[in-house]
């Protein structure tokens, strides 16, 4: 699998090349087509995560200090009591192993359970009306797995991006390769020490590594590329893809804006910006609300309201407040204090702005009337700085979006009817959720993707199955009924029919 240089084993492109030959033979043998495997692999997911749970949460806390509930909530089980309608005002020390352990089902497992209920009617041929000019004949569409498929995942989801697209790819019939993140080693270690434990491993291989591994296995030929991350290497994904002409699903970030109106219960929309924003691996989650556009007349209010919900959830003292992941490194620190200290906007936090560089923790921060020409309006920020922009009317907002690249998602909060409407009209984004965040990740049945440089293709429940699936198109003949013509000569009177 990998060559050793110097004492030390080197994962490298005639590696990758060895591998992925050992991945198309495993397809070539048909093992990962019948139901029987795909089953059995699915099951073992679900017993790996029922038996590793405390492992799994463990490896989160190392890699992002997350919150026992957050890990519980987003990565380990999304059904538990807490999920959705969870207590805000319950601390950490308040869950047990005991309570965890009881969990029933994953995010994960919620990932299986579908697939293994449903598997045998997403493989059935699906039929399809023929026409005249076939006559007489039958068509069906077959889904028939890819192949081998590549799967590249992120660090700050790093069990979940990982672990969700490899349930697709199984259902499908495929043999796969993972790249976990390096940038959540202890999450990437455990993914690989499990997989070959539980998995069929001639079929399913977890390759550890950065950026050298990963373009390593991009030089392959594969039949279907899924990546997850920043859009900067999803171009490097995507050019690697066109030499083979491999299909990609790029599942990618941007800036997801909050539209707040003045008409509206102000404290549960607070609350629930704050659980999407911090809540969420403290704003390191892709589809975090990167800022709000509001009006002149409402900031202060919702301002005030964010102060006394903050305060209420983390404390006077949030750098010091255990439900709040730490930034992920040091890079990711510098990159994001010096977001808060351009001159543009320094002057502009309204709440928090402290910071330890020791333990990489940023207090949730929120500036007013922040330039839309300054840094942080230019890029993601992906952590947990809030800039608030203000518009005379809320109309406004939609050409703040539009003016951007698309989001991979909107949030409005409103009452007002047309308002919902010109939003879904005016924004493109990967996904909206009106009056609240980020809760349309937790809907199986909606196809989960970006749109333009948010992304391209979209998993989760069925649509997992259908993106490492190709839809075969099958037309049945018998020999009756050869109409003579469509063969050459073709005389006038052949024309005239
Ligand atoms: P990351 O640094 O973990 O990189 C993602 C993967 O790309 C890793 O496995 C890494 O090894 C690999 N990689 C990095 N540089 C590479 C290169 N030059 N060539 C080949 N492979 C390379 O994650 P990230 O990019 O920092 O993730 C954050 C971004 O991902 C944000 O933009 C976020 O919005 C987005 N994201 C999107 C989703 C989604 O589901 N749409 C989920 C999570 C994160």
């Amino acid at each position: 699998m990998a060559t050793k240089e110097e004492g030390k084993t080197v994962f490298d492109v005639e590696a990758a090349n060895v591998l992925s030959k050992e991945l198309r033979d495993a397809f070539a043998s048909g093992k990962t087509r019948s139901y029987e495997w795909r089953i059995s692999q699915l099951k073992s997911i679900v017993k790996m995560c029922d038996e590793h749970e405390e492992d799994i949460a463990d490896a989160l806390r190392q890699d992002l200090s997350k919150p026992l509930l957050e890990s519980i909530v987003y990565e380990l089980q999304s059904d538990c009591k807490w999920n959705l309608g969870w207590d805000f005002n319950t601390t950490r020390s308040e869950f047990t192993n005991e309570e965890t352990s009881n969990s029933t089902l994953t995010m994960v497992k919620n990932s299986c359970t579908l697939a293994i209920k449903e598997l045998k009617h997403w493989m059935m041929p699906e039929k399809a009306k023929t026409s005249l000019t076939t006559f007489p004949s039958s068509a069906e569409i077959v889904s028939e797995p890819l192949g081998a498929v590549l799967i590249i995942s992120a660090w700050n989801y790093p069990f979940l991006l990982s672990m969700d697209p490899l349930v697709g790819a199984i259902a499908a019939g495929n043999a796969m390769v993972l790249k976990p993140s390096e940038l959540a080693p202890a999450s990437s270690s455990l993914l690989a020490k499990l997989i070959p434990k539980y998995l069929d491993c001639s079929s399913i291989k977890v390759v550890e590594g950065a950026v050298s591994e990963s373009c390593a296995l991009l030089e392959q030929k594969w039949d279907k590329i899924f990546y997850t991350g920043n859009g900067r290497v999803g171009r490097i994904v995507m050019a690697a893809a066109a030499k083979y002409l491999t299909p990609v699903v790029l599942e990618l970030g941007g800036k997801s804006p909050v539209v707040v109106d003045s008409d509206i219960d102000i404290q549960v929309a607070t609350r629930r910006i704050i659980v999407g924003k911090w809540g969420c691996n403290n704003g390191q989650a892709c589809i975090s609300p990167d800022y709000i556009i509001t009006t002149k007349d409402c900031a202060e209010k919702l301002v005030d309201s964010l102060k006394k919900e903050l305060e209420a959830f983390y404390g006077k003292n949030p750098l010091e407040s255990k439900d709040l992941s730490r930034i992920v490194n040091s890079d990711h620190y510098a990159r994001l204090t010096n977001l808060l200290d351009e001159d543009k906007v320094s002057g502009n936090i309204v709440y928090g702005g402290e910071r330890n560089e020791a333990n990489l923790r940023i207090a949730p921060t929120i500036l007013l009337g922040v330039p839309q020409n300054s840094l942080i309006m230019k890029e993601e920020i992906f952590g947990p700085l809030l800039p608030i922009l203000t518009v005379s009317k809320i109309e406004d907002s939609f050409d703040i979006i539009n003016s951007g690249t698309k989001p991979l998602a909107a949030y409005l909060f409103t009452n007002n009817k047309k308002l919902k409407k010109q939003f879904l009209m005016s924004v493109s984004a990967g996904g909206v959720v009106i009056n609240d965040t980020a809760l349309h990740l937790a809907v199986h049945s909606l196809p989960f993707g970006g749109v333009g440089e948010s992304g391209m293709g979209a998993y989760h429940g069925k649509f997992s199955f259908d993106t490492f699936t190709h839809k075969k198109a099958v037309v049945y003949r018998s020999f009756v009924g050869d109409a003579s013509v469509r063969y050459p000569p073709y005389t006038r009177g052949k024309l005239r029919l």
